[in-house]
């Protein structure tokens, strides 16, 4: 016990020298916000840091993923602590680049830091040498799921076929000599605490929508036209009305934004265009209230004899919580920061990428304060550098060496108690049969 305090103290010694460093690291990130699959400036702050740190490492994974590895003395179990790279879109927000409206408004920039701070503190404490497992420490892109057309176009190419980083990732194989997998989110939830983990989640599928009608005029002519925005206008009703069928345990969540509402006032609109997430805290419910949606929007073509476009995309998996992982994470959280600054993990209704990787192997994701505002609004922000940047990677740290001492004989145990909801390949048969695409006719035809 002794020897392993040792290590933890030399580690978060090493952190605490570059912690001038991280921090403007963190900052630097956080005032060049880059979108999903196009992090190449962070991708390579990350990826010269590795070298620096003579951190063995894969660049371009999924584009601007990169991943280090960390060799221990034996290979008793490999354990991935992740960042993600990747900024969202806020227009207004006092960060956002004035071009892309990029802006990291949900505190990924410290997950970055997080990462870099872990590497100097593993690599020049030497605590390697007495783990008996491996620490793959990887920068994921594109957590956030937007630019749907753009990364559609990416899809097209070839060069992705998920429009997720970390799905992305799975498909490459770089999660394939992972047992588990851990990483830190930064929130600005106000509730007193500065450390816990993430509850289960909402997962999600897309959808994205087209109503084909028919153009005429307006006002001289309504009657020879077919409009596509009524259609629309049917089908967000129509989804409403099944609202109260969802149930509350299934934390069902459909949001529809309608991105393009006709051309011009007097042309009957001919080109309606839609998107939405159905979220669910289960994959069946989702697929069930998938199913319910798929119909309303149906029902809007039938009714003005529109053609319904429609593509639907695997989103995220539900979030699944390794309570084994929770438990190391929890009495190294408390012995930094204190028992009483541990909040209880709750059911979060957002989705993100960490539900697929934990569908394959144990994973959690901590929760670290150290921002305040609003998640994705133009006031989020990092108030507390040492909280956001730093600490999380000490109480990574902690955990790591926790899981991978004495024989790696907690991370071993985690492995054999587990037994994943489904393989890689499961996943990604999984993942592949939710994508399709629809035309359907209003008069009934399917095509
Ligand atoms: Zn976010
Ligand atoms: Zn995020």
């Amino acid at each position: 016990m002794g020897d392993v305090q040792a290590l933890k103290d030399q580690v978060c010694r090493r952190i605490d020298a570059h912690r001038d460093e991280i921090i403007a690291l963190g900052e630097d990130i956080r005032v060049h916000p880059e979108l999903g699959f196009k992090e190449f400036r962070t991708a390579e702050i990350v990826a010269n840091h590795f070298s620096r740190l003579g951190i063995p490492h894969e660049t371009g994974i999924a584009v601007t993923g990169v991943k280090g590895m960390l060799t221990g003395r034996r290979s008793g179990a490999t354990v991935a602590y992740l960042g993600e790279l990747d900024s969202v879109l806020v227009r207004g927000h006092p960060d956002a680049d004035p071009t892309t409206g990029a802006a990291h408004a949900c505190g990924h920039n410290a997950q970055i830091a997080n990462l870099i701070a872990l590497a100097y503190g593993l690599v020049e404490s030497g605590v390697m040498d007495a783990l008996d497992g491996n620490i793959s420490l990887m920068a994921v892109p594109a957590e956030e799921y937007v630019e749907v057309e753009y990364r559609l176009g990416l899809k097209r190419q070839g060069t992705i076929e998920f429009l997720g980083g970390k799905p992305e990732m799975i498909r490459l194989g770089a999660f394939d000599d992972v047992d588990m997998a851990m990483m830190t989110h930064q929130t600005s939830r106000t509730e007193p605490g500065l450390l816990s983990v993430g509850g289960p989640s909402n997962g999600c599928l897309v959808k994205l929508i087209r109503y084909v009608g028919k153009a005429s005029h307006a006002g001289g002519s309504p009657h020879q036209g077919v409009n596509a925005l009524k259609a629309a206008m049917l089908a967000l009703q129509a989804i409403d009305a099944n609202r109260e069928t969802f149930k509350d345990d299934d934390h069902i969540r459909v949001h529809p934004i309608i991105t393009k509402g006709g051309e011009l006032v007097n042309v009957i609109p001919a080109d309606v265009r839609l998107e939405t997430y159905v979220r669910g805290a289960n994959v069946e419910a989702i697929v069930a209230a998938a199913h319910k949606v798929d119909r309303s929007l149906k029902a809007g073509a039938l009714a003005v004899g529109a053609t319904l476009e429609l593509t639907t995309l695997p989103g995220y998996l539900p979030r699944l919580v390794h309570p084994g992982l929770v438990d190391v994470y929890h009495e190294n959280a408390a012995a930094l920061v204190g028992a009483d600054q541990w909040w209880e993990p709750s059911f979060g209704a957002g989705s993100t990428d960490m539900g697929d990787v934990s569908h394959i192997m144990p994973a959690i994701e901590a929760n670290a304060k150290g921002c305040i505002g609003t998640g994705h609004g133009a006031d989020f922000m990092v108030s507390d550098p040492e909280m956001a940047y730093l600490m999380p990677a000490k109480v990574a740290a902690m955990t790591l060496i926790d899981l991978l001492v004495d024989g790696a004989a907690r991370a071993q145990a985690i492995k054999a108690e587990t037994t994943p909801a489904m393989t890689k390949e499961e996943y990604l048969r999984f993942m592949r049969g939710l994508a399709q695409d629809v035309v359907w006719k209003g008069d009934g035809a399917t095509v």
